[in-house]
Formats: C-alpha cells, structure tokens, sequence
C-alpha cells in the first residue's frame, strides 16, 4: 500500500563513478502519465542566456514499472516518453559531469558540484509538484569525510538530512529545485550574519583564504544592500544565503540563485593572511560576489514579465537585461564603496574599468544595450572576432546607462531621489511578494516606473542611451558630483585599428575595427603577422614598433592568412585613448560634494 503521506516525486542522486565524472540518478514518479510519462531535461539554466542543451551529457538511461522494465524512447533531443505504466515509474540515468563551470555540473575524486538543471529531468506535468531528493555520498571509503553544501531545505522529519550532511533534501516545485546548487567535497566554511540571517562561504579547492578577513568585508556589503532594499525592517529576502565558492587557478564567474550563488575565482584573488588593502584581485572577487547577492533581490525576484514563467525548453526574450544585469553591474562595486570596503579613490578606479571597456569598443554605437538584451542568446553570449563592433555588453553599457539615470535624478532633485527610490518601488510591486505569479517588470515600464519613484521624466534619454545609441554624457554627469572623467591621453602610439595577442608563438591579430587603419589596408581577424617592417615581432616588440611610428607613417606587414603569405601596408592612424580615468575633482562646489556624499555614502 503506497504511503500517502509520501511526495508523488522522489529523486536520489549519487556520485556513482567519481573517477570517470558520472551521477546516477534515480527518479520515482508515483503516479506517471497514463498516456505515457514524459521526461526531459531543461535546455539552459536561468541567469546564463544561451542554450546548453544539458541532455547530451545523459549517457545512459532506463525505466521500469511496478513489476517489469519499460520500454523508454527520446522524443526529440531533450526529451524522453516512458511506455505507459499502471504503478509507480522508475527512471535511471547517469549524467557525465565534466565542466568546471557555475553552469553545469562537475565530479572527480576531490569534489562533486552541480545544478539541477544538469542533473534532474523534468516531469511534465508535474514541474508544480513538491519533492524530495536523497543527496548520497560516493561509494568507498575514501570521501568518507565528504559534507554537502546547499540551500536546497532538509527534508521534514527523522529523515532530513543534517547540516552540511547528505541525505534526503526537499524543494516545492521544479522550478525550486533547479535553483539550489549543491556542492560536496571537502570544503572550508566561514561564516556571518547581515541582514538578521546566516550567511556561510564555503570554499572549495586549493586556497589559503584569511577567512575572517572575507567574513568582515562581506559582512557590511550584504548589510548594505539588504538596507538599500529595505530601509525600515532591514530584514534579508531568505533564511540563510550561502556563497558556493571554487578557487582555481585562473577562472572567473558567478551564477545567481534565490538563495544562494556559485562563484569561480582565482585563488589568488581571495584574501590571505595578512593583507592590507584591498588588491585588484580582491576588489573583482568582492565585486564579483556583490553582483550575485544583488540578483538574490533584482532577478531572482523582481524579475522581467519574460521571466515569471521560464520555458526550459528555448530561448526566453527579453529586451531588459540592461535593466537586470546592467543595474546588478552598477551596484556591484557602488555597495562595496557604500559599505566602506573600499576607498572613492579604488571605486572610481573601478568605473574607469568599465567606462574604458565601453568606450574603447565601436560597438556601442552600432547596437543598443535593449537589442543586445534581446539578442544575448545568440550574440552575447557567443562572442566572435567581430564581436568588438557588433556587439555591446548589455552588463558594462547597462550599468553605465544606470550610472547616467542615478546621477541625473540626484541632481535634478538635489540629492533627495535617486535610482535607490527605483529599485525600492521594483522590489514593492514586483519581488517582495517572490510567490505572486506571473508578476514581472513589464517589457516598457521602466520610464514610467522611474518617474513615479524619482519624479523625474528620463523617458527620451533612455530611448536614446538604451534603446538607441547615443553617447551618454558621462562627464558632464559626473561633474555634477564632483568627478572628473579624463581620457587617458599620455600613450601617443599610432593606431593600428586592430586588436593582437600571441596564439601560442603566433603574433594573431583578434579583431579588425571597421573603418580603422587595418581594416582599409585588408587586413583580418585571424591573419599571422609574421614581420613588420621588414623584423620579426612578438606582441611586446610590435607594440614597442608601433610607438616609435607616427601617424599617417607606412607600415609594411607580412601577414599569414591560413597558409598564404601577403604582404600589407598599413597608414597608421592618429592615436586613440585605450583608458579613461575618473578623479575626485580638487574644486568641486559645495553642492557637487553633497550629491557626492549621498551617491559613494561617504561621510565627508
Ligand atoms: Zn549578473
């Protein structure tokens, strides 16, 4: 007699084969599809806009009923149909887990990581079911003192699985449970309070992380946002926030979740014993943690109308990511400099970053950051050699374009309204009820919804900085609080109108800029420079050729094109700047250095 008490889905997932990086799962449906059960695994994981198809990493799959195997076919190339059964349904599948990405899903002998959407197939049907997960350990001995990692909640009763233990987990909905990565292994755990939860780092991989240090710098920029959100109760969006952190040796990339991020870093970009100042390193690993802790409130539940209800099975459009990505980019940094973790100085230095990488790029002025949005599917996200004139990152250009928004609203206010008053009404109408279904940002709404926040009317600007291609007035804004906006005009050297670095012993040119010196003497992306000039050159000797020429000078190169030698000449253009600074300006009024003061939250 079946238990009636007992979920109508139950998965069991286990690190079967470390060495050779496979999970096999078991799912039990109690009550399948009389016509047939369909299974199916997602083909992307929200917050990463490409699709993955995750289902050609299955390697083996089998069904059986109450009494007999059944027979299981693949219907298309996600998706599986079981032969019809009376009982329960038993499906068993092993997932081959080898990317090391926030992403997918990875399993060897030290650690096993990895996103449901990876791993668990999809009931049709029943994606609004609550189920439980028995999460195992690896068979043997030797990760005997293997924990686990996650947000995914211990399953009710005697069987829950105790903190950092394996056993049964539970999630409410598909949805759910796709949206709480689980890591196991041998990790170090840190931990601290913000916002009245717990909130645990956990790190895996070689590293020598000072972990108090961390905690006392994390600790304020998750106070700072969970204020910025809620200025009244200062009360955190979850129960508990984890960080899933995996130090390698070079590697970067975040992934949001509801309650939870997975992070790659390098390990040297965490912090050591005995560190002073906050490095460049560590200033991109606390930006990077700070832009994923944002999402927890601005995507992962204010989220645009496209996203209230995701189909996993292609491409969901939106035209806002500037609005979701751009403003997560903004305020990355902006709360480590509110927070006090950094110094303006280090934070300006930080948007000079980001400025410089819009501006160096033609890019911009070619595509909006709305149509980028709209098309981050199949061009930001799969970035080729004419990416730098055909597509603008909707991350950089968004949050400059959110920049330009906050600084024109704090100084047609005076300093009383600023993008914060937005963010607060998005997070009252559309995320802080995160069960209310099918709420979401409108694709439009956004000129309105800043107006009735700030009481500025910024609808023709934003057509023309986010859904054309103007130039934003970045250093007149900034002047208005304050900062000077400076190009970077010292390096005198000629432009090539192309962009180079060494393929292995290869000077290879990467990019040619359209209308660019290069580009006028046939040059290509992908052609081998072989001489200038008549010399043999690597990427340091040519730069150094090409600040000894000047402009309009002649430029013999030598250039291999597959096998093909040619021979090109190039008339040098005049320089361009590569790097903008941005500095506290020495004679800001008195009313410049009030608004500045309210936007960086210092106190003098
Ligand atoms: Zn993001």
């Amino acid at each position: 007699m079946p238990d009636p008490t007992a979920p109508a889905l139950r998965y069991r997932i286990t690190p079967v084969d470390p060495a050779a990086h496979l999970f096999e799962i078991e799912l039990v449906v109690q009550d399948p599809d009389p016509q047939g059960q369909r299974l199916a695994l997602p083909a992307w994981i929200p917050g990463s806009y490409m699709i993955r198809e995750f289902a050609r990493h299955v390697v083996a799959i089998e069904a059986r009923g109450a009494r007999r195997r059944l027979a299981i076919e693949k219907i298309d190339k996600h998706t599986w149909r079981a032969a019809p059964t009376t009982g329960a349904l038993t499906v068993r599948y092993r997932v081959y887990a080898w990317d090391l990405s926030v992403r997918g899903a990875h399993l060897d002998t030290t650690h096993g990581f990895y996103n449901g959407t990876s791993v668990f197939l999809r009931v049709l049907g029943r994606e609004d079911r609550a189920c439980e997960v028995l999460i195992a350990p690896p068979p043997g001995a030797a990760a005997s003192d293997w924990r686990v990692a996650t947000t995914l909640p211990a399953a009710r009763g005697r069987d829950g699985a105790r903190a950092w233990g394996f056993g049964w987990h539970r999630a409410d909905s598909y949805d759910a449970l796709i949206d709480h990565p689980v890591e196991m292994g041998r990790f170090d755990v840190v931990t601290f309070e913000a916002g009245g939860v717990r909130h645990d780092v956990a790190i895996t991989g070689v590293h020598d992380t000072d972990g108090a240090r961390l905690a006392k710098d994390l600790a304020p920029v998750c106070e700072a946002q969970v204020a910025l959100f809620e200025p009244r109760e200062a009360r955190a969006p979850f129960e508990r926030y984890l960080f899933l952190v995996t130090a390698v040796g070079e590697g970067y990339g975040g992934l949001e979740h509801r309650d939870s991020t997975a992070l790659l870093c390098a390990r040297n970009d965490l912090p050591h014993a005995g560190l002073e100042k906050v490095t460049n390193g560590y200033r991109t690993f606390l930006g990077l943690a700070s832009h994923e802790y944002f999402h927890s409130w601005h995507v992962k539940r204010i989220k645009p109308q496209a996203f209230a209800h995701y189909d996993l099975d292609r491409e969901n459009y939106t035209r806002l990511l500037w609005v979701f990505e751009g403003y997560t980019s903004y305020y990355d940094d902006l709360m480590l400099a509110r927070a006090r973790v950094l110094e303006p100085a280090s934070y300006l230095e930080a948007l000079a970053g980001t400025v410089s990488a819009v501006l160096r790029s033609p890019s911009r002025l070619h595509q909006s950051i709305a149509e980028s949005s709209f098309d981050a599917w199949i061009k930001y996200y799969r970035q080729d050699e004419n990416a730098p004139n055909a597509v603008v990152s909707y991350y950089a250009k968004g949050a400059l374009v959110a920049l330009a928004i906050d600084l024109t609203v704090r100084a047609r206010t005076g300093g009383r309204r600023s993008l914060d008053d937005l963010m607060r009404l998005l997070w009252r109408r559309y995320g802080r009820d995160f069960s209310r279904e099918g709420s979401g940002v409108p694709e439009d709404a956004l000129p309105a919804l800043l107006k009735e926040a700030t009481g500025v009317d910024l609808a023709d600007s934003i057509a023309r900085w986010a859904y054309g291609t103007e130039e934003l007035p970045l250093a007149a804004l900034l002047a208005r609080v304050g900062v000077k906006l400076q190009a970077n005009t010292s390096d005198r050297t000629p432009s090539l109108g192309a962009r180079w670095a060494m393929r292995g012993h290869e000077l290879t040119l990467t990019a040619v800029i359209h209308g660019g010196p290069a580009h006028a003497a046939g040059l290509s992306a992908g052609d081998v420079i072989v001489a200038a000039d008549g010399v043999r050159v690597d990427d340091k000797s040519f730069k150094a050729l090409l600040a000894r020429r000047r402009e309009r000078a002649r430029l013999t190169l030598h250039v291999f094109r597959r096998d093909e030698l040619r021979e090109h000449v190039v008339r040098l253009g005049a320089p361009e700047p590569s790097e903008w600074k941005l500095t506290l300006a020495p004679k800001a009024s008195h009313a410049a250095l009030a608004l500045r003061r309210g936007w960086l939250g210092t106190r003098a």
